[in-house]
C-alpha cells in the first residue's frame, strides 16, 4: 500500500521529476497512469472521475512525504490522522472473488478513490508508527521532488530513482574534475 501511495504521488502530482518540470497526464493518459499505479490486479478500467479524485488523494498523500522528508514527523502524523478520519479507514477482513480472507482498510463510502485513500493512509500510518518512521522522503536531487519509501536495510536512501542518483553522482564527479 505504501508503494501504491508512492506511485500515485509520483504519477499524479505536479512538480519536478528527474531534472525536468513535471505535469501529471490529462484525460485518457491520466486514467491509464492511475490504473498503472494501482497495479495489474486492478483489472476494471478506472473512470475519468475516479482518476480525478485519485489525483486529489495523491496531493494529500504528498503532504505526508514532504513533512516526513523534512524531518517533521509530528506534521506527518497529524496529516495521516486527518486522512484516516476523513476516509473512515478501518480494518476488516473480507473475502470475495474466490480469494482467501484478506484485510481491507476502507470505510463504507465505496468509491475507488475513497478506498485507496483509506488504504494508503493506513499504510503510511503503519510506517510512521513503527521503527521505519523516518523512511518516507522526497528526492534530494536538484530539480526533482518525486517521493520514495526507503526499504534499504540501513535506511540511507536519498533519491527517488537510480536516474537521480546517477545524475547527482555525475555532477559531483564533474565538479571534482573541473
Ligand atoms: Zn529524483
Amino acid at each position: 500500500m505504501v508503494a501504491i501511495a508512492v506511485d500515485l504521488v509520483n504519477a499524479l502530482t505536479p512538480g519536478e521529476a528527474r531534472g525536468r518540470p513535471y505535469e501529471p497526464p490529462q484525460g485518457a493518459e491520466l486514467t491509464e497512469a492511475v490504473a498503472q499505479a494501482l497495479g495489474d490486479r486492478w483489472a476494471r478500467r478506472v473512470t475519468a472521475r475516479e482518476a480525478g479524485e485519485l489525483a486529489q488523494v495523491a496531493v494529500a498523500l504528498r503532504g505526508v512525504f514532504e513533512a516526513s522528508g523534512r524531518g517533521d514527523v509530528d506534521a506527518a502524523a497529524h496529516l495521516v490522522n486527518g486522512l484516516l478520519a476523513e476516509t473512515d479507514a478501518r480494518p476488516h477482513l473480507d473475502r470475495h472473488d474466490g480469494e482467501p480472507w484478506h484485510l481491507h482498510y476502507h470505510g463504507t463510502g465505496g468509491t475507488l478513490a475513497g478506498d485507496y485513500a483509506a488504504s494508503c493512509a493506513t499504510g503510511l500510518a503503519v510506517v510512521l508508527g513503527g521503527e521505519l518512521h523516518d523512511r518516507l522522503g522526497v528526492c534530494t536531487a536538484p530539480h526533482c521532488d518525486r517521493v520514495y519509501v526507503d526499504t534499504s536495510r540501513n535506511g540511507t536512501r536519498r533519491f527517488c530513482s537510480t536516474a537521480c542518483q546517477n545524475r547527482v553522482k555525475t555532477a559531483a564527479f564533474r565538479a571534482r574534475n573541473a
